[in-house]
């Protein structure tokens, strides 16, 4: 058996001081394309340099037609909403569990989030849509939550039964696939964020991937007015008058932003295969560990692993605390195990609850969800621990520390009772 628990004054099982996980990975390489690019440019107007790279980039790695970078994920989420011409009134249905810039971008646009509810990875249930369908919805966004992949069969043929555009936010979920399908390429228009411990990072940044042309300058003409507008929208087009100004917003990627998310764009797949490696192991471990389950990934899914979920089962442990649970993991030095904070239940939060104090034009119909109104979605929420997934092959090591401290603390649980 093993010693004592590190929270009851036993040796702990990780001994190295952490942080163990830290994201983006960074290098000689890295730095020297960074110091390359504050030498070629630090502003750029136009589509060209390291934003055009960037850009062409993303659009062999997607095999989409169009990327446009922006300044963070949350205006890429505003400019593809507005890019599909959701205005005033119009409902957009959104996973009840998900970061709240999945839909927030939407009260500026005087549109209405329409929560439902996820199954318990956290993912739109797909069952669960329908219901919720209006003669005001016009479009369906989902996330790929942790990296896993939603159930976009279903989802793209619900949206095509009724007419409703599918958007994606994959700002967990870059380089996810379903059967070969990357996510990001299902609907009229996706959104990503570049944001530090996102799987592909810039630090800071985001962009929008579509195939459609109107939706391109839509999204040009919402978040980078001038120089791109002028030079990218047909003469011909409604829009081309409006280039000077745009809408008036300007949403523009930094261009060292746009070079850390160029170096590392090259690495995402080896990045993603080693995690993968590592996500399998931990997987299979700590599912074998009473209290944790893992879900299983189904044939043919390929998630990006920005987190290893693991449902915490307290019935197991004879009624531990996911408080206490946690508590005993962190002393034991597993510190990188992690409960969703900010990513959580949207129907929890002020601005979603009362959003009229922000928004008082919001219109009335907006709906109001009482606590315990998407049940699946706040228990998996209040059940889940999530891992950030290495990708070394020398972090193997770490990754059975962390199994080896979990068995412990599901071993001495009954220590823990009292
Ligand atoms: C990070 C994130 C965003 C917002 O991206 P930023 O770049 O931080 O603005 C939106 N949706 C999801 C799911 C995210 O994880």
């Amino acid at each position: 058996m093993t010693s004592t628990l590190a929270l009851l004054g036993g040796e702990p099982m990780v001994i190295a001081a952490g942080p163990h996980f830290t994201w983006p990975p960074i290098d000689d390489t890295t730095r020297a394309r960074i110091v390359a690019q504050l030498d070629a440019a630090v502003s750029i107007p136009g589509r060209s340099g390291i934003v055009a790279e960037l850009e062409e980039g993303l659009k062999a790695y997607f095999g989409v037609r169009h990327a446009v970078t922006t300044s963070s994920g949350t205006a890429a989420l505003h400019a593809a909403y507005a890019a599909a011409e959701i205005g005033a009134g119009d409902e957009v249905i959104v996973p009840a569990w998900t970061f709240h810039a999945t839909a927030s971008p939407l009260f500026h646009l005087r549109a209405v989030p329409v929560l439902c509810e996820t199954g318990p990875n956290g993912n739109i249930d797909p069952a669960r849509v329908e219901e919720l369908i209006t003669p005001r919805t016009r479009a369906l966004m989902v996330t790929h939550l942790w990296g896993r992949p939603a159930g976009m069969a279903r989802l793209a043929a619900i949206a095509d039964a009724h007419g409703l555009m599918l958007l994606e936010d994959g700002s967990h979920a870059h380089g996810a696939g379903i059967h070969g399908r990357k996510v990001g390429t299902f609907g009229l228009a996706s959104a990503f964020s570049l944001n530090g411990p996102k799987p592909l990072s810039g630090g800071e940044g985001g962009f929008v991937l579509t195939d459609d042309d109107d939706t391109y300058y839509r999204v040009l003409t919402f978040a980078h007015y001038n120089k791109r507008c002028r030079a990218e929208i047909p003469e011909d087009h409604p829009l081309t008058r409006y280039a000077v100004t745009g809408s008036g917003l300007k949403l523009r990627i930094h261009p060292l932003a746009a070079a850390l998310a160029t170096d590392q764009l090259a690495r995402l797949d080896g990045y993603l295969a080693g995690r993968a490696e590592i996500a399998r192991y931990l997987s299979e471990h700590l599912t074998r560990i009473p209290g944790l389950e893992v879900t299983e990934t189904p044939e043919g899914v390929v998630p990006s692993w920005y987190a290893l979920t693991v449902t915490y089962r307290p019935d197991e442990l004879g009624g531990l605390s996911l408080e206490r649970f946690h508590q005993a993991l962190t002393a034991e030095g597993a510190t990188e195990f992690d409960r969703p904070g900010s990513t959580g239940p949207l129907h929890e939060l002020p601005l979603y609850q009362h959003p009229d104090p922000l928004f008082p034009w919001h219109p009335d119909h907006h709906r109001r969800y009482p606590p315990g109104s998407f049940p699946v979605a706040e228990h998996a929420y209040r059940h889940t621990i999530k891992l950030p997934v290495w990708h070394r092959e020398q972090d193997l090591a770490l990754a059975e520390l962390y199994v080896r401290a979990a068995r412990k603390v599901s071993d001495h649980h009954k220590e823990l009772l009292s």
